[in-house]
């Protein structure tokens, strides 16, 4: 099972990408995750993608459609995989699908996490994660039992420093201008389908998996 999880900032693709990923054993293939990890790794690709996160704009083409050249060829995702956050704009998807076609495979459905602005800048202004587990919060819809602390495993909730206002607006005009375009792309392939992502994080969830298995 190849799956593409789209939709705005906030729309929830990585809590529903990692409840795919525990449902149909496939990894979660996150681009942003990736990327925040060579930042704290201190690595030159994390040195030079750390300026352009922080601004809220895309990294450029080459560096995501590198890494993930190079991750969906590794032997977790013989089974399948599930992109989340990639690919960001045309550019990227037509590398993806030249690359799925020298591989022979292709991706089963795309996934459209479907949220309003509005919501998107109330989701993320209040979420906080775990670096250890990636488990995420919410201060008002999502608590965690002990502020401050993940009730998984303990770690210390942080902030991602693109979560505030100017530039989650700013991540919303990069949104509407090069990733809303891939939902015309996939229509156009057949495979994408519509999930409100409104609700519990349950309901959505069981929305996505119905529509996975149409
Ligand atoms: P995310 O965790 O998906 O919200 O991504 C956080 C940030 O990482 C984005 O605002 C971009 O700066 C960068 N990023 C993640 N995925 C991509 C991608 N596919 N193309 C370009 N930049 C990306």
């Amino acid at each position: 099972m190849r799956l593409i999880l789209l939709g705005p900032p906030g729309a929830g693709k990585g809590t529903q990408a990692k409840m795919l990923k525990e449902k149909f054993k496939i990894p979660q293939i996150s681009t942003g995750d990736i990327l925040r990890q060579a930042v704290k790794d201190n690595t030159e690709l994390g040195a030079r993608a750390k300026i352009v996160m922080d601004a809220g704009q895309l990294v450029p083409d080459d560096v995501v459609i590198g890494l993930i050249k190079e991750r969906i060829r590794q032997a977790d995702c013989k089974a399948g995989f599930i992109l989340d956050g990639f690919p960001r704009n045309i550019a990227q998807a037509e590398k993806l699908s030249e690359t799925l076609i020298e591989m022979s495979l292709k991706i089963d459905k795309v996934i459209d996490l479907e949220v309003n602005a509005e919501e998107v800048v109330n989701r993320l202004t209040g979420r906080s994660t775990c670096p250890e587990c990636g488990a995420m919060f919410h201060h008002i819809s999502r608590p965690p039992k002990v502020s401050g602390v993940c009730d998984g495993c303990g770690g210390k909730l942080e902030q991602r420093l693109d979560d505030n206002r100017e530039t989650i607006h700013e991540r919303l005009k990069v949104y509407m201008e090069s990733t809303a375009p891939l939902k015309e792309f996939y229509k156009k392939q057949g495979n994408l389908k519509m999930v409100e992502a409104k609700g519990s994080v349950e309901d959505i969830f069981s929305n996505v998996c119905k529509m996975i298995d149409v």
